[in-house]
């Protein structure tokens, strides 16, 4: 177990912000996990549960306890014909389990490539992209209660999961500490490639899911910063929902404005589009801006602080909102 007082966490976070925590925990097993929840000192003070920091914005320094999973181990707990039920900790990082995963040829993870962060946060963020959703394959959850300190599966039905949200974010908020998620992996290829056109890139060529998972990473690598080079959080805002009536009337005024289905009432408009329209892509203020190549990301330009990108992030949603009255929501967690 590590623990260190005043610990700065700008390697703990993909924005790269410079902010303290006062008191920062790694842990490795479950047996220290116990053992740090049946602590009178640590159950005195606000407590925060990291992953990879990729969906973090801290915004002053955290007077608490930031808490670190190093659980990382993997197992197959169940297999048929057709599946694998492989249970992976929490601590583990996303892309080496889903690296390992196609390897092996189980498929259900590859249209998840080379999103950061790690295997528990996944669980809570339910991440997506490429047309598939970690609720999609993940089956259970194995988590401490921090109110009892007592250990629970939690089956996914439980989870109320939907886009970006789950019950982890919102009744069971801070109320979870996640050490496993397990995952039903499919042994025989069921490809899922009507997202963005995927099929285009694989004319005429034998699909397999290593092949999927190189281009899904290339095509990443293509849209978005990495975090090593240009600090940000993937994107910043969700991509906001309309009710079709709603949806009708603005496409009197802005007929290119595109959507995507969500149900029969609904439709989703890309945030990007919105923040496009309003002129802010590449803009900058301070050292924080919008992207240039994706208005959906927020950047930091060299050492920007977190207020710097909530202002930022305000005045895109001012924009937006002045523009189209439509409320902009934050994917990325603020802290504290
Ligand atoms: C360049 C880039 C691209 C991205 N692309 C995508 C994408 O395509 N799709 C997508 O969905 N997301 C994307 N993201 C966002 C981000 O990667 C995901 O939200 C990811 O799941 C966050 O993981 P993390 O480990 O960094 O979690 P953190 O940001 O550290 O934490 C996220 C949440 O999980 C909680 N948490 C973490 N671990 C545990 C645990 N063990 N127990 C309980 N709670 C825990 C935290 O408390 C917090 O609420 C991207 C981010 C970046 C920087």
């Amino acid at each position: 177990m590590f623990i260190e007082e005043n610990y700065v966490l700008l390697s703990h976070n993909t924005f790269g912000v410079v902010a303290k925590a006062r008191w920062f925990i790694a842990y490795t097993d479950e047996q220290d996990l116990r053992k740090i929840l049946a602590d009178e000192y640590f159950r005195s003070l606000p407590v925060f549960h990291i992953g990879g920091g990729s969906n973090l914005l801290f915004i002053s320094d955290y007077e608490g306890i930031i808490l670190h999973s190093g659980i990382k181990d993997t197992e197959v707990v169940k297999e048929d014909e057709e599946f694998v039920y492989l249970k992976a900790g929490a601590g583990m990082l996303w892309d080496d389990l889903v690296h390992d995963t196609v390897c092996r040829a189980w498929g259900g993870l590859e249209n998840l490539s080379g999103i950061p962060g790690e295997v528990g946060a996944a669980a809570i963020q339910n991440i997506g992209a490429y047309g598939c959703e970690a609720k999609d394959v993940i089956t259970e959850i194995s988590a401490y209660d921090m109110q009892t300190g007592e250990k629970q599966t939690i089956p996914c039905v439980e989870c109320a999961y939907a886009y970006r949200d789950s019950i982890f974010k919102k009744a069971w908020k801070g109320r979870f500490i996640i050490t496993h998620v397990t995952f039903r992996l499919s042994k025989k290829p069921h490809y899922r490639l009507e997202y963005a056109n995927l099929q285009n890139f694989f004319a005429g060529k034998e699909i397999n899911l290593k092949m999927i998972r190189e281009t899904i990473i290339a095509l990443r690598a293509a849209k978005l910063p990495d975090p090593k080079v240009l600090g940000n959080a993937g994107s910043f805002f969700m991509n906001p929902c309309l009710s079709k009536t709603c949806y009708e009337r603005l496409k009197k005024s802005y007929p290119d404005m595109p959507c995507y289905p969500v149900n029969q009432g609904e439709v989703k408009i890309p945030a990007a589009w919105l923040i496009e329209q309003c002129g802010l892509k590449g803009f900058q203020q301070g050292n924080a801006a919008v992207y240039d190549k994706q208005a959906l990301v927020l950047v930091n330009k060299g050492n920007a602080t977190g207020e710097e990108i909530v202002r930022l992030a305000e005045k895109v949603q001012e924009s937006v909102k002045n523009k189209f009255r439509i409320d902009l929501h934050p994917e990325v967690i603020y802290l504290p």
